[in-house]
């Protein structure tokens, strides 16, 4: 029987593995995770279950006797140390080994961590899985001045469920706006405003020098030599695709597992999916690796479509949310590489979105509490339409009409 492997059992790979049956795949599929939970769901870890608003068994992607049923087998606590591609093996950390005839790796992308003096002090925390969100709250808890580090997504909704929580918050940001990576300027101002709003402070153009404490934190020294005292820091600096195992195993790597349109390196027993993966976009006509939720899900669909003998391209539209307080953002598409950016929705209104467009073409929105932008945005974004940008703006517009 053949046998398919999958390094890395998240979001990605949990998809692969279900698929693999749904495409009729029959035999054999082993699902490899480094953590000791079953795959699982991180957006929540950040959000209502950091909140303490949602059950641990919530988190799991699928019930235990589904992996069971769809004949799974599923090795949790078990990290590939390395993949021998000429011998199609895979090398677990437990000294055993198991052949492939084909391999999926899905390995994440774990948090940049910073390197500066201090780091390692006691309260200074990172968040990628379960055990770190176990782990922040109670330090959250027991805290009542919190720093955090970067002002990304994960950065800023961690910031909202501490100020829920009561605890002062400072978030220092190196760039000069919040989620200045993934969003553009009028997008920066909107969440700005609402941690103001909520009593965040945020200080752009500032990095962390280092960390000072007697055992455990009670200061974060900035570049500038000003210190913001403290008791628990949260580094969310981004994320690096865990690219070390291709790497060795001589695949291309440049910012992700280099992979086609189907999901496969350069090698064709071997694919890659989610955020360890750098793909070409036909509908953006460049590469790009993203870290979400239905990125993962989409790519590994399509890679098992492809491992199980059904060619498929991966043209997803890509999309993300993100909830901060009562605030529930949608985005649609890319925006970077945008030369126009239309607002829709009257500065301060509850709903509002942005439109990123590029010579005429829409390529990304960002939909704030406003669905029905983030729902026709992504079929327009799908059409490489040109929608008029005075239709975009006025919030009175019957957005539906752009998609005849
Ligand atoms: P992962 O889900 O990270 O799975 C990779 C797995 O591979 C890990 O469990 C890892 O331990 C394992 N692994 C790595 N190396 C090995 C090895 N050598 N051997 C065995 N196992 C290995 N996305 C959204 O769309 N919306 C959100 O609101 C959102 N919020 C988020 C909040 C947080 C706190 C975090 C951390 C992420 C969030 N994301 C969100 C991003 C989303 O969770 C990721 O994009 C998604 O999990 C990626 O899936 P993946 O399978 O590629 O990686």
């Amino acid at each position: 029987t053949e046998r398919i492997v999958i390094i890395g059992a998240g979001q990605a790979g949990a998809q692969a593995a279900a698929s693999l049956r749904q495409e009729g795949f029959a035999g054999a599929v082993a699902l490899i995770g480094a953590e000791a939970h079953p795959p699982y769901q991180r957006p929540p870890l950040s959000k209502a279950y950091l909140q303490g608003a949602l059950a641990r068994d919530r988190l799991w992607l699928r019930p235990a006797a589904f992996y069971e049923k769809e004949n799974i087998a599923l090795r949790l606590g078990a990290r590939v140390a390395r993949i021998d591609r000429a011998a199609r093996r895979v090398a677990l950390d437990t000294g055993e080994a198991l052949a492939y005839d084909r391999l999926l790796i899905a390995t994440g992308a774990p948090p940049r961590r910073l390197a500066c003096p201090g780091a390692d002090l006691a309260g200074v925390a990172y968040l990628r899985g379960i055990d770190d969100s176990d782990a922040l709250r109670p330090l959250l808890a027991g805290a009542r001045r919190l720093v955090v580090v970067g002002a990304g997504y994960i950065g800023l909704e961690v910031a909202a469920v501490a100020r829920k929580a009561g605890l002062a918050v400072t978030a220092v940001e190196a760039a000069e706006r919040a989620l200045k990576r993934v969003a553009g300027p009028p997008v920066s101002a909107w969440f700005e405003a609402l941690h103001r709003a909520h009593g965040v402070e945020l200080r752009f153009g500032e990095t962390v020098a280092a960390f000072e404490g007697r055992g455990r934190v009670e200061a974060a020294v900035l570049a500038s030599g000003e210190a913001i005292a403290c008791d628990a820091v949260l580094v969310a600096i981004g994320a690096a695709p865990e690219t070390g195992l291709a790497a060795a195993a001589g695949l291309p790597v440049d910012d992700g597992i280099v992979v086609d349109e189907t999901a496969r390196t350069e090698d064709p027993a071997v694919w890659a999916a989610g955020d360890c993966a750098n793909f070409p976009s036909p509908l953006y006509g460049r590469r790009m690796r993203l870290e979400s939720v239905p990125n993962a899900i989409e790519q590994a669909k399509a890679a098992a479509a492809n491992m199980a003998g059904r060619r498929t391209v991966y043209d997803a539209v890509p999309w993300f949310w993100s909830d901060q307080y009562d605030a529930k953002l949608q985005t649609a598409g890319i925006g970077a590489g945008a030369d126009e950016i239309v607002e829709r929705g009257a500065p301060g209104a509850k709903a509002r979105a942005a439109w990123y467009l590029r010579e005429g073409r829409l390529i990304a929105v960002d939909a704030l509490n406003d669905i029905p932008a983030f729902a026709v945005g992504k079929r327009l974004i799908a059409a490489k339409a040109r929608p008029s940008p005075k239709t975009l703006a006025d919030p009175d517009a019957d957005l539906k009409s752009l998609l005849t």
